[in-house]
């Protein structure tokens, strides 16, 4: 027999849900359930800056409007922080991750480049002593690699990767703002939770490169990826409550029927003017 499958959909609630999220969350929804499997909801809250926890009640109204049910109890990542910082800690201590007190302009004017998440990293602050209080933890990219060795991943509709994390350069595993960076939080909770099949937007395919790298250096299970294509308006752009694109708690409130949209998605029925791109390097 083949193994459970269990999906999740992790929306962050920096803003309203919108129909991008729709269809995220049908894509990860129902590839869990068409095969007997589980999906799960997991609350990405541990950006202090932007995360919202009015908005959190409004996401569990969104996805039970739409008609999707999910399994066990939600999780919220602002719960699991002792996690991550253990986790930081276990790096700490292969001497991975170093301080960095560097600002935004300050990598940018000495950055090599551009990678995924924004611009590379200089290298500004690795060897040097710096004061760790208060100060942000980066993954010695180059140090990590050499450590693991060539890894792959497998994305269900891609195929398989060679993980390529050092497009990335020194990466913020623990941020000044925030206890722990994206990276760091998913990659940890999607092996806690006995996540087999990670579904999400193309968009975030290059970040699978450094999920499988911490993957490997934390001894964490390693899932199958699912990286699904985005909405995009007219312009080509990915849908974004900011430039227009409706809150699904808007169309609730309305009186929208939530079930009828959420299989207008499945069937590629899109409102006009918004369409499906597929493949990766759509930009986030
Ligand atoms: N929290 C992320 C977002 O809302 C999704 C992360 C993931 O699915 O890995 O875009």
């Amino acid at each position: 027999m083949a193994a459970m499958i269990r999906t999740r959909f992790a929306p962050s609630p920096n803003g309203q849900l919108h129909l991008g999220h729709a269809y995220a969350a049908v894509v990860a929804h129902d590839l869990a359930r068409a095969r007997g499997g589980e999906f799960l909801l997991r609350i990405e809250d541990i950006d202090g800056t932007r995360s919202r926890a009015e908005l959190i009640p409004e996401i569990l109204a969104d996805l039970d409007w739409l008609g999707l049910r999910w399994d066990g109890p939600v999780v919220h990542q602002s719960s699991r922080l002792p996690s991550y910082q253990a986790a930081a800690e276990r790096l700490k201590a292969q001497d991975l991750l170093y301080p960095c007190r560097c600002t935004r302009a300050e990598v940018l004017a000495a950055s090599p480049g551009t990678g995924p998440d924004g611009p590379i990293y200089p290298g500004t602050c690795r060897g040097r002593a710096v004061d760790p209080a208060g100060a942000a933890w980066r993954l010695d990219m180059a140090k990590a690699v050499s450590l693991t060795g060539p890894l792959e991943w497998t994305d269900a509709l891609a195929g398989v990767q060679r993980a390529q994390p050092e497009a990335f350069g020194d990466v913020v595993l623990l941020r000044k703002e925030a206890p722990a960076s994206y990276h760091l939080a998913a990659t940890l909770d999607d092996a806690a939770d006995g996540v087999t099949l990670v579904t999400r937007g193309a968009d975030l395919f290059a970040s699978t490169h450094v999920h499988r790298l911490l993957q490997a250096l934390l001894g964490l299970s390693v899932p199958v990826w699912h990286h699904h294509g985005l909405l995009v308006e007219s312009d080509g752009r990915k849908l974004a409550k900011r430039r227009g694109s409706p809150a699904l708690a808007d169309l609730r409130r309305s009186g929208a029927d939530g079930p009828a949209l959420a299989q207008a998605l499945r069937t590629a029925l899109f409102p006009a003017g918004i369409s499906l791109v597929s493949g990766v390097g759509i930009a986030p």
